[in-house]
């Protein structure tokens, strides 16, 4: 199809900045250009009818690590570096926090546990934690920021669950709430969302940069920030960044649901929550790596088996559940587990790469990279 002369001058014509990928990155990107130039056109190309990648199907865990996570995290990382991707993620969640409003996303702060069937693996973390909770005190301003609450394991009915730490300062948020916000503080604020346009390749000029649409037209603008994660290699091969997908369920309501917060589970690799009465549960990537390294959404049996088991031998082992819907979702990550926010050339910057960590430095990720295009 061919655009009209109308389209060609009204639509596509005189974009300042253009963003591809309309997830938590693009959103808080194109809010941030907008406030700090109400003049500029500022617009956003998503090829989904909706968001399509990860910002619209995580699991809405407000959180900001758990202490096996951060150990693991230590083993490649200094503790300078561990330490200042926690206060990332927390400052990430604050801001996210302020722009939407508690209420438009339904922050609740029922906190978060990691679960420990085994002695060693909690040895290793509870062996450590006076030194985590004195190194996130100037970060979360809590005295104990995590805590033993084996007590607790009777009251969850968990099954071959041998210890719980509790983390005080973890919520969980409506993730299809907080993105309902998103877009319509951003239709608000007068930025152009253009949904149903995959972007195939950026070709540079000296004129300035050429975005080459699925749909036989092209699109200039001054400025481009690639804020499509998950999907960067294919605009951009030679970034650092790899597809992992996950894999979610939901369970229809339980009357008398025993829990109630956020759950990690084998370093973050398996999460659960409550979403009201219902449980969801999602992840274990871990046990197919290869096989969930792909950016196409869709199911295995394989990991559908293995969180169904953890399901039903030790999540809910007394419950009964249906499940009521599966779902999955694309993410981006990498050998280094940092977003990575770089020009990569004079009209065009790159923010990608959040893996599991979105919903918590999303806004602030979509806010740096802004400024970053705002200097150039
Ligand atoms: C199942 C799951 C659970 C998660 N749980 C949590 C959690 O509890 N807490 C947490 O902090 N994080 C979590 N995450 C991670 C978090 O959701 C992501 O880090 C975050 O959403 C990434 O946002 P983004 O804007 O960078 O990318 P995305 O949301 O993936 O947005 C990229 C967008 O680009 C679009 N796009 C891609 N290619 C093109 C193209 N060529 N042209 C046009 N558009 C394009 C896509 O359709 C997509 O909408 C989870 C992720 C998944 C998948």
């Amino acid at each position: 199809m061919h655009l009209s002369y109308w389209e060609k001058t009204t639509f596509f014509n005189k974009i300042d900045y253009a963003i591809i990928g309309s997830g938590i990155v693009g959103l808080n990107a194109a809010l941030t250009l907008k406030k700090a130039k109400p003049s500029a056109k500022v617009a956003v190309i998503e090829r989904g009818s909706i968001p399509s990648g990860a910002s619209t199907r995580n699991a809405g865990f407000a959180c900001f690590g758990s202490t096996s996570e951060l150990l693991d995290d230590l083993e490649t990382a200094t503790k300078e570096e561990v330490l200042e991707l926690v206060e990332l993620r927390w400052k990430g969640l604050q801001k996210l926090r302020g722009l939407l409003g508690d209420q438009h996303i339904d922050y609740l702060n029922y906190g978060a546990y990691e679960l420990f069937q085994s002695e060693k693996k909690f040895s290793a973390s509870a062996d450590r934690l006076n030194e985590l909770n004195n190194d996130l005190r100037a970060i979360t301003g809590a005295k104990k920021t995590y805590t033993i609450a084996d007590h607790q394991i009777t009251n969850f009915q968990f099954e071959g669950v041998q210890h719980l730490i509790k983390n005080e300062c973890e919520g969980q948020i409506n993730t299809g709430r907080m993105m309902t916000r998103l877009l319509t503080l951003a239709k608000e604020s007068g930025i152009q969302i253009y949904n149903g346009i995959t972007i195939q390749k950026i070709e540079k000029s000296p004129s300035g940069p050429t975005l080459i649409t699925d749909q036989n037209w092209k699109i200039k603008a001054k400025k481009i920030l690639v804020a499509t994660n998950g999907f960067a290699t294919h605009l951009l091969p030679e970034l650092q960044v790899k597809p992992a997908r996950n894999q979610v369920l939901i369970t229809k309501p339980i009357p008398n649901l025993p829990i109630k917060g956020c759950f990690h589970f084998d370093k973050g690799y398996v999460y659960f929550r409550n979403v009201g009465d219902r449980v969801l549960l999602g992840g274990g990537r871990n046990q197919a790596p290869l096989q969930e390294e792909t950016d196409q959404f869709g199911f295995t049996e394989n990991i559908q088996e293995y969180l169904l088991e953890l399901l039903n031998k030790h999540i809910l082992p007394s419950t009964k559940f249906e499940v009521d819907h599966w779902w999955s979702g694309i993410m981006g990550v990498g050998k280094v587990k940092r977003p990575i926010i770089k020009p990569i050339s004079e009209h065009i910057i790159v923010a990608v790469r959040l893996g599991g960590m979105g919903v918590a430095i999303g806004s602030l990720i979509g806010e740096q990279a802004a400024n970053v295009l705002l200097k150039q």
